[in-house]
């Protein structure tokens, strides 16, 4: 599909030097990362849904999904797709999910493109989950747990 595409709105928008995430990739802001290449970023949600909670993101800056080419795109969820085996095996969780969202009203907090990845157990199919507060050293444990398992795999 080809054509642009209207602009999503979000208040939280900003340009690349104020935003977090490419403070983050930058090395301005402290992140508990997993993964990184060249193009790609991964490192816990420091208010997560689950233990485990990783964001995926290009280092490039893009609001959307809509501010990438499609070979980006698939690279991201690539990526994603092996950081959550990972997420999956440090974690003991029995299932993921991918979560993207686009756009203010669609939860979008970070205007920086990221892709969620939630570990999920058996015990919490079909609950509502809330946003769990870790301690950092619980953080940095848990980003212990999925680099070891990146670096077998
Ligand atoms: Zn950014």
């Amino acid at each position: 599909m080809k054509g642009t595409p209207k602009r999503l709105h979000n208040s939280a928008s900003v340009a690349p030097d104020k935003c977090v995430f490419c403070r983050i990739v930058r090395g301005e802001l402290p992140a508990e990362k997993v993964y990184e290449d060249d193009r790609y970023i991964a490192f816990l949600d420091i208010n997560p849904f689950s233990r485990g909670h990783t964001l995926v993101s290009p280092k490039a800056h893009g609001e959307t999904i809509w501010d990438m080419d499609e070979h980006d795109i698939g690279e991201l969820f690539m990526t994603a797709s092996e950081v959550s085996k990972a997420v999956v095996e440090a974690t003991g969780a029995d299932g993921f999910r991918f979560v993207q969202n686009n756009g203010e009203a669609a939860n979008q907090v970070v205007a920086h493109v990221h892709v969620h990845v939630i570990p999920i157990a058996m015990h919490e199919k079909g609950k509502v989950m809330d946003r769990l507060k870790l301690t950092p050293e619980q953080l940095a444990e848990t980003a212990k747990k999925i680099r070891e398992s990146l670096a077998r795999n």
